[in-house]
């Protein structure tokens, strides 16, 4: 199977401005940014999306959360609030078949999302 992008971006084959990494994952800011603060944290083992995650994740999906807080922490909008977004599939909007965790910040984000 083809490497996704951010598998790519993983094992450094292409750049990334990385903000975050660990064992179990890495966080980078995301290419087109839909607000001020826009990182994406994306475990390294590959899950496809959130429908194909197993039970035996379930650590790595609160790890993946724990570390969504830490770089809205890092990123200085833990206090001004930011919003914690996984598209899952076609109606979602996910062009990325490796689940990742969207952090948003930076401005009053509007709600329902569009
Ligand atoms: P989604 O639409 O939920 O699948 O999100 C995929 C995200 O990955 C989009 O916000 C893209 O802008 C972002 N993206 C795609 N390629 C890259 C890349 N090479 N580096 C950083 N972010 C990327």
């Amino acid at each position: 199977m083809e490497k996704t992008i951010f598998q790519k971006i993983i094992d450094r084959e292409i750049p990334a401005s990385i903000v975050y990494e660990d064992d179990q994952c890495i966080a980078f800011e995301d290419i087109d940014p839909q607000a001020p603060i826009h990182c994406l944290v994306v475990p390294k083992i590959l899950i496809v999306r959130l429908r194909e995650a197993k039970d035996e994740h379930q650590a790595l999906l609160g790890h993946l959360l724990l570390i969504a807080k830490k770089v809205a922490k890092m990123k200085g909008v833990d206090q001004s609030g930011y919003r914690v977004v996984i598209n899952s599939g076609k109606d979602s909007g996910e062009s990325v078949p490796h689940l990742h965790v969207h952090v948003l910040g930076g401005r009053s984000l509007q709600w329902p999302p569009g």
